[in-house]
């Protein structure tokens, strides 16, 4: 008998399958808005000009392992970006862990923090959040708790902090830094002040997911904001699980980085050695391209000038795609309250329309994206927003 004949076949993971749809259609004026991936005016991949700068600059570097940490200059270079000004960063109170991207970064935190802390084995994620945490968290052990985020088109801050008001003390709390994927709905600052005030009184450790710094606002400091907040004003430690996927395009080479915030340098150190030491257990060192690329846009100024400016071409026309798709339905009259797609940010826009209406889009117009009704909304440009604004009106009517 065979080892596997107990186990049944596991659906294919439904975001990428959407992609495998959309490759599989033969139309031409096929649009896919599945998935979370930048594109360009021309509906194109995009390589930023500061990434193929630090391409040129790259040269040969052989093919040695990074050590285990992962490449120095990197994680130096993200710390700084991350937490510069901070008096963590100026108390050397902060210890880092090159990752697989963002999804690396999760896990290499979320296992480190088993280690760490003597917490409960509770982690809350928003509802909805992005479909990983769920299987990420509990694939790993976590009991996998929900706080509603989310209610008509904007984030819904009295039942999130009701909840928050009521989680397990010691437990984990993944928060979304910006553009709240799939929401695009993020807390403003004040409602950011009353999510850190109840975290510290029920001493919650935040986790804060940060897979789209820099390309919600096209600033990454601005974006960054609710990590400074919560070390400088409420004094609390933390994690961020940064990714480089979306701010830099790197989103197949796997650069990410785990840091934690401590109270004090010899804490840091322990936090950072049972990185590593889970780090050994896990994926022994990561890859070391993207990171070297990293590293070169971040420490080499002209490179960083142009980066600062390609956060802000990405994040430019997502913003006036958003726009654009707003003013179509508006002059088609389409039904229906349609102003989330301007005030919510980031790659996402929710649109709250039925499973039934995202099938039939695909069916009958060839646009794909997920049955929640998350669009991606760098899957528009100037050849095909009006098309889809038609394909949306007729759908809902
Ligand atoms: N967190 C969130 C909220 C995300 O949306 C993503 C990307 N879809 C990630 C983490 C991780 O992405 P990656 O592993 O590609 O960096």
């Amino acid at each position: 008998t065979s080892a596997f004949q107990s186990i049944d076949l596991v659906p294919p993971d439904i975001q990428f399958d959407i992609t495998r749809r959309f490759l599989a259609d033969s139309n031409n004026d096929k649009i896919n808005l599945g998935q979370g991936a930048y594109r360009d005016e021309n509906g194109q991949p995009w390589v930023l000009p500061s990434v193929k700068m630090a391409k040129a600059e790259l040269g040969e570097f052989g093919h040695e392992y990074l050590p285990i940490l992962g490449l120095k200059s990197f994680r130096d270079e993200a710390t700084r970006l991350l937490y510069k000004g901070t008096r963590a960063f100026t108390e050397n109170r902060i210890a880092s862990c090159q990752s697989i991207s963002g999804t690396g970064a999760l896990i290499l935190a979320a296992l480190s923090l088993k280690r760490l802390h003597s917490a409960p084995d509770s982690i809350y994620i928003t509802s909805p959040t992005w479909v990983n945490h769920q299987m990420m968290f509990s694939t790993i052990g976590y009991q996998v708790k929900e706080l509603p985020y989310y209610k008509d088109g904007a984030f819904d801050f009295d039942a999130f902090t009701a909840a928050l008001g009521q989680a397990k003390p010691g437990s984990t709390v993944v928060l979304h830094t910006c553009a709240h994927n799939p929401t695009g709905c993020d807390p403003s600052k004040i409602q950011w002040k009353a999510i850190g005030s109840i975290m510290k009184e029920r001493g919650l450790f935040p986790i804060f997911d940060s897979a789209y710094l820099g390309f919600n606002s096209g600033s990454f400091h601005d974006d960054a904001w609710p990590i400074r907040y919560f070390l400088d004003e409420l004094n609390v430690e933390l994690a961020v699980c940064l990714s480089m996927a979306k701010n830099m395009g790197l989103y197949g080479d796997r650069v990410g980085l785990v840091s934690f915030a401590t109270l004090s340098q010899d804490t840091a150190q322990i936090a950072e050695s049972v990185m590593q030491n889970v780090q050994r257990s896990t994926i022994t060192t990561p890859p070391a391209y993207g990171a070297r690329l990293a590293s070169i846009v971040l420490s080499t100024p002209a490179i960083r000038e142009q980066w600062q400016k390609d956060l802000l071409t990405m994040s430019g026309r997502i913003k006036s795609m958003r726009k654009r798709l707003y003013d179509e339905l508006i002059l088609l009259e389409t039904p229906g309250d349609w102003s989330c797609i301007i005030t919510q940010s980031g790659m996402f826009a929710f649109l709250g329309i039925s499973k039934t209406q995202i099938h039939h889009l695909e069916k009958k117009h060839h646009v794909f994206m997920v049955e929640t009704s998350r669009m991606s909304v760098a899957g528009l440009n100037e050849n095909n927003v009006q098309r889809f604004a038609k394909a949306l009106d007729e759908t809902v009517r």
